[in-house]
């Protein structure tokens, strides 16, 4: 009887969770999908409500990996879609996901910042009609995406930065005394919707593609955002991203890389994630030739190959080809496509699993 009136009780809180479309449960769960050195991770909180953060590049090949992610969570709506920022390979498949699968809440930075024409486009004459029947917001540093159960906090946005330490964190930061910095970001990359999502004990950092130089202003001379057990890792380990001041003073547990064959997973920001205090393991997305046989993390960590496969993994990190120069394109990688599964309990313990080889390591209580 008693276990009859706690079924009741959990199923008249579901009914009662507004927007809940996937049953409730006692975990976080979040999906790291493959989009080919893009962005899509899909967060499902305990309640049912869902958040995800970018929709990859465009075309069918991104759209049925977001998709085949989405059914795998049970969802039959998209509570809240947040686009980090205006760049083909974060909002690329928005559309085609909007004609699939409606989406409550539309997220954003605001316009950009850059003048390429699809983008431009795309916020002139598409975006408006997919929020039309929803609800578009702009976000500031300080917001909150209303989820219940999780602290869903916007740290950073249209080239802003919080001014004040959330909750237990703002600590001194000593890695600001060795910062250098880089060349200032004009692009839309630096614009990044930043977020930091508390679950109980466990919490999690997804900043987009926030270059460097940002990276400074959310972590110095304090450290804002506090430490996490997760680190989605920014800007797919591009290193014009993931300076210490973030990496090191974060603490995350475990990283998730979402990088490329040839996008991201530079020496210089492997070099950094394996110094990072308290980090466990870094998992790539894919064996990315730019980290190379030295710098590559074991393949069990890797989630997802190239459809065809070379016999030899190379020793040496290749050197990423400048833009537009005549270099070979990456290997090809259209076939099946493998998510990283992060399941996340209250109490902060949280497992990672490797889809493609069933993989799984738990992060235990702290
Ligand atoms: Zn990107």
């Amino acid at each position: 009887m008693r276990a009859l009136i706690g079924c009741l009780t959990m199923l008249i809180l579901w009914v009662a969770v507004p927007g809940a479309q996937s049953p409730a449960g006692k975990s976080l769960q979040i999906y790291v999908v493959d989009v080919e050195g893009g962005n899509a991770t899909l967060f499902v909180a305990p309640s049912g409500q869902s958040v995800l953060i970018d929709t990859g590049n465009a075309g069918a090949r991104d759209t049925d990996r977001i998709m085949a992610a989405l059914k795998d969570a049970g969802l039959t709506q998209i509570d809240h879609l947040i686009t980090t920022h205006w760049h083909g390979d974060h909002f690329g498949a928005m559309e085609e996901i909007a004609g699939r699968i409606p989406i409550r809440h539309f997220i954003d930075h605001g316009p950009t910042v850059e003048t390429q024409a699809r983008p431009v486009a795309f916020l002139k004459d598409t975006y408006p009609t997919l929020y039309a029947k929803s609800k578009r917001t702009v976000v500031q540093p300080g917001d909150t995406v209303p989820i219940t159960g999780l602290d869903w906090r916007i740290v950073t946005s249209a080239g802003k930065a919080l001014t004040s330490a959330l909750a237990g964190a703002g600590a001194a930061n000593p890695a600001c005394a060795r910062f250098t910095r880089q060349a200032d970001d004009a692009s839309d990359n630096a614009q990044s919707v930043g977020s930091v999502v508390t679950f109980g004990r466990f919490r999690v950092a997804h900043l987009g593609d926030l270059t460097w130089n940002k990276e400074f202003d959310l972590m110095c001379p304090s450290n804002r955002i506090g430490t996490v057990d997760l680190h989605i890792v920014s800007h797919h380990g591009l290193d014009v991203s993931n300076s210490e001041v973030l990496v090191h003073a974060i603490q995350a547990r475990a990283a998730i890389m979402n990088n490329g064959v040839r996008k991201g997973g530079q020496p210089s920001t492997m070099k950094t994630l394996y110094a990072a205090p308290r980090l466990l393991d870094v998992w790539q997305m894919h064996f990315s030739q730019l980290s190379g046989q030295e710098y590559t993390v074991p393949g069990v960590f890797i989630a997802n190959s190239v459809d065809d496969q070379p016999s030899a993994m190379p020793i040496e990190p290749m050197a990423p080809p400048p833009a537009g120069s005549s270099a070979p394109p990456p290997p090809v990688h259209s076939g099946q496509a493998y998510w990283f599964k992060v399941s996340a309990q209250a109490d902060g313990s949280f497992t990672v699993t490797n889809t493609r080889n069933g993989f799984a390591k738990t992060y235990a209580v702290k």
